[in-house]
């Protein structure tokens, strides 16, 4: 027997993540300038897309992440 292995893609619900605004007062987001400081690990600056308030982070807002789908029921197996 041969160890055939079979690839298959499935589609994947992605989910965008942006960090609020940190002034209390303000219902922004902070969205990444492009500007990158030369730290360790880099900084990536912010700036909030309602109050113009700036702010770094280690990750370059807005980001994707991975959601996995719930089955559906009639994927389910009964016994
Ligand atoms: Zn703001």
């Amino acid at each position: 027997m041969s160890n055939l292995i079979i690839f298959e893609t499935a589609p994947v619900e992605l989910t965008r993540v942006q960090p609020r605004c940190y002034v209390e007062t303000c219902t922004g987001f902070f969205k990444a300038t492009g500007q990158v400081l030369t730290a360790f690990p880099p900084l990536y600056v912010h700036i909030c897309d309602t109050c113009g308030v700036e702010y770094s982070f280690n990750t370059s807002y807005p980001t994707l992440e991975y959601k996995e789908k719930p089955k559906s029921t009639s994927e389910m197996v009964t016994t």
